[in-house]
C-alpha cells in the first residue's frame, strides 16, 4: 500500500479555463470499431473551427437524433445563455471524450462504448452512417495542468480509457503513469502508445456485470504504488467511490491532488456529478 501524503502549499496542478459554449451541428465523417465494444465516430465540417479542447479528461455533450429523425434539434445560444424555443423538444445528449481534434482536416473523434440499454448504442446500431448529422456542444472548460506532474496515477473503466488513451498519448517523456484499467475480457484492450514510462494493469471483471466490481480500488489499493504527483479517476459511480475514499481517507491525498468522477451511474440513465467546467 502506499504511504499517505504529507501536506504542501505548492500551486494547484489544474487551472479552469472557460470556452465559448456552442452548439455545433456536424456530420459523421466515418465509424471505425476500435474493439468489438468500442466504436470511433469521427465528425466533422466548418463549425468545428474554433473547437478547443485543453485536457485529455475534457468532454463534449453528443446531441443524437431521435428514432426515426434526421438530425437532433439544437437550442438557441445568445450570449452564452442556452434557450430551447418552445415546442422544440431537447434531444438526448450524451457525454464523450473528444479523444482526438484536427483543427485543419475539421474532424473530431469521440468512442462510445456498446452496452446493452445504451440509447448511444441504439444510435449506432439503427442510425449512424457517414453523412449523419450529430451537435456536439463543448467542452464548456479545460483543467489544464500548470505544469506536467512526474507521476499520474489513472484508473477508469471502458468509458474512460478513450481519456486515459489521450492523456497517454500527450504526456511527455519521463513521466511515470500507473494505470488499471477494467474491461470485461483481453478483447476490449487496446494498445496504449505513449512516451510516459507506462505501467498498466488490466483487470478483468469476466462474468461479473459492469459496474458491480470493486477490482479497481482493491488493485490500486494493493499495488504498493510508489507516491504520484496526480491521480485521475473515473468510471461506474460506485467504484469511483471507493476509490474516491481511498485517496482522501488513506492517502490523505489533498482534494487537488486528484480528480475523481462517476462517469456514469449503473441503473441510472445519463448520470450527472456535479463538477464545475
Ligand atoms: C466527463 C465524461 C466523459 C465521458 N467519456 C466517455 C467516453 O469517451 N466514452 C463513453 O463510452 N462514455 C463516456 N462517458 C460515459 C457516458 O456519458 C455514459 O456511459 C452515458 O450514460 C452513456 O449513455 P448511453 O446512452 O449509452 O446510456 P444511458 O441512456 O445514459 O443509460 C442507459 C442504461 O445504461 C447504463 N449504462 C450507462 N453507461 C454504461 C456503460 N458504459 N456500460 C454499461 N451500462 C451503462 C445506465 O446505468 C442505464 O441503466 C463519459 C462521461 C463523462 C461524465
Amino acid at each position: 500500500m502506499t504511504a499517505p501524503y504529507p501536506a504542501t502549499d505548492k500551486e494547484p496542478l489544474r487551472r479552469l479555463t472557460s470556452h465559448e459554449l456552442r452548439f455545433r451541428r456536424l456530420q459523421v465523417v466515418s465509424i471505425t470499431p476500435v474493439t468489438h465494444r468500442l466504436t470511433r465516430v469521427t465528425v466533422g465540417g466548418a463549425e468545428l473551427d474554433g473547437f478547443t479542447s485543453l485536457a485529455p479528461d475534457d468532454h463534449v455533450k453528443v446531441l443524437f437524433p431521435p428514432p426515426g429523425a434526421d438530425e437532433p434539434s439544437f437550442p438557441e445560444v445568445v450570449a452564452g445563455h442556452v434557450s430551447w424555443p418552445p415546442g422544440r423538444s431537447r434531444p438526448l445528449a450524451r457525454d464523450y471524450t473528444p479523444t482526438r481534434f484536427d483543427a485543419k482536416a475539421r474532424e473530431l473523434d469521440i468512442e462510445i462504448v456498446l452496452h446493452e440499454g445504451g440509447h448511444a448504442t441504439a444510435w449506432l446500431r439503427k442510425q449512424a452512417r457517414p453523412g449523419a448529422i450529430l451537435g456536439v456542444a463543448g467542452p464548456r472548460g479545460s483543467h489544464a495542468f500548470t505544469r506536467v506532474p512526474s507521476s499520474l496515477l489513472m484508473a477508469g473503466d471502458e468509458t474512460v480509457l478513450p481519456a486515459i488513451a489521450r492523456w497517454l498519448r500527450e504526456l511527455p517523456a519521463g513521466t511515470d503513469v500507473h494505470a488499471f484499467i477494467e474491461v470485461n475480457d483481453s478483447r476490449d484492450e487496446v494498445p496504449l502508445p505513449t512516451r510516459a514510462n507506462l505501467k498498466v494493469r488490466w483487470l478483468h471483471r469476466g462474468r461479473a456485470e459492469v459496474g458491480t466490481t470493486t477490482l479497481l480500488a482493491d488493485a490500486v489499493r494493493s499495488a504498493a504504488l510508489p507516491q504520484f504527483e496526480y491521480a485521475f479517476v473515473a468510471g461506474e459511480a460506485g467504484a469511483v467511490k471507493h476509490l474516491r475514499l481511498y485517496l482522501l481517507n488513506e492517502l490523505r491525498l489533498p482534494s487537488d491532488a486528484f480528480s475523481a468522477r462517476g462517469y456514469w451511474k449503473r441503473g441510472t440513465d445519463d448520470h450527472q456529478e456535479p463538477h464545475d467546467d
